[in-house]
């Protein structure tokens, strides 16, 4: 049976998630979970910034006599880019890390440019070979599962983790943040870091093999954490992070340019929230978006419902990436439409690693408390 349409009374998330769940104020699951994050991630009170200092003490004396302190990944975005601004005034020396996966607009590469010469960063651009990308990401079109940013997002997590372990650099500091960031469904995403699905994915559906791709299987990821002892540290939960004030300092003190959406710094991204998310599995992520902004505090209720009466994607742009996603991927508008007809899949569909990291959960859980500063 169709279950009613509900929205939260408290933020936006609504039950175009169909694992939402209310209580009897119709508050939401997302914003119980929302709480009980910030309670224990964010680090605002005086220990958490005691904790703060001890970290970049400890990060400022392992790095001592080497040439980088620590790794961060930038992708051009907002939270990365003020992470990396902010460990720049903590007095950190950290390798920017890029990646190019070929879907960047201009814009970002002009700011990521800008952005490392006026905060006098060394910058390591990771270009993946594009005709393997290029089938990978067709391959998961052609899963019909939503998240198609999953190699992408394994490719960077793989990349800096495998760097971190070459260069002996203990700390990867990371622009992912609880204000922000914080909700997602998980039946909207699936966790990048399980190599098994994409594997699998591939093998299904791809045609060309993965030779260069970067990859991290369990033994690998297993190897960097309790091993090289590699440690991820979201360095915007130890301070008040808004991000409309974090807009402003960029632009000011960076000449940052904002690309008009959240992860709108790639082409793709922008199509997959704009056009595939919302026309074929009806996901609008600007709800969790806006939703975390509420229950931080950046935004009112009344202004994200507002904001979403706006068009997600200006129509003409819309027509220009569609052309161009297409042309890029090497696919006619045809197949581009069959994909798009084709029924809806999640990862457990796919084999997985689901049913270890249940099963094994304590493992999972003291892998991820090894492996950040929470
Ligand atoms: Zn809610």
């Amino acid at each position: 049976m169709e279950r009613q349409y509900q929205i939260c009374t408290r933020c936006i998330m609504d039950t175009t998630d169909p694992e939402i769940q209310f209580d009897e104020n119709g508050v939401c699951s997302h914003c119980r979970k929302y709480d009980e994050r910030a309670k224990k991630e964010l680090h605002l009170d005086e220990a958490g910034q005691q904790k703060l200092n001890r970290i970049i003490n400890e990060i400022k004396e392992k790095g001592k006599n080497k040439e980088y302190d620590c790794l961060m990944g930038v992708s051009g975005g907002v939270d990365s880019t003020f992470a990396l601004f902010k460990a720049r005034e903590f007095g950190l020396r950290p390798l920017a890390i890029h990646l190019d996966n070929g879907w960047n607009t201009e814009l970002s590469v002009k700011n990521i440019e800008m952005l490392v010469k006026k905060l006098n960063v060394n910058l390591f651009t990771y270009v993946l070979d594009w005709e393997e990308f290029r089938d990978l990401h067709l391959s998961f079109l052609k899963s019909s599962i939503a998240n198609s940013e999953i190699p992408t997002d394994h490719a960077i997590t793989a990349i800096l983790f495998r760097m971190a372990a070459e260069k002996g650099i203990q700390y990867i500091i990371s622009g992912s943040n609880i204000v922000t960031e914080a909700i997602m469904p998980s039946s909207w995403v699936y966790d990048a870091t399980d190599w098994k699905p994409i594997k699998n994915i591939h093998k299904t559906f791809g045609k060309i093999k993965l030779k260069s791709f970067p990859k991290l299987n369990i033994f690998e990821l297993a190897y960097v954490i309790f091993v090289k002892r590699i440690k991820y540290i979201s360095l915007l939960n130890y301070f008040p992070y808004n991000k409309k004030e974090a807009i402003q300092v960029l632009q000011k003190e960076l000449g940052w340019k904002y690309y008009g959406g959240k992860h709108y710094e790639s082409i793709y991204t922008r199509f997959l929230q704009g056009y595939i998310l919302p026309r074929k599995y009806n996901i609008d992520k600007r709800k969790a978006h806006f939703s975390t902004l509420i229950c931080s505090g950046q935004m009112t209720r009344k202004e994200a419902l507002e904001e979403m009466k706006r068009d997600i994607y200006p129509p003409t742009i819309m027509q220009e990436d569609k052309g161009y996603v297409i042309k890029k991927l090497g696919l006619t508008e045809e197949e581009f439409e069959k994909i798009m007809s084709q029924p809806i899949k999640t990862f457990r569909d796919y084999p997985n690693n689901s049913f270890f990291f249940n099963k094994f959960s304590f493992l999972v859980k003291l892998a991820k408390k090894k492996a950040t500063y929470n």
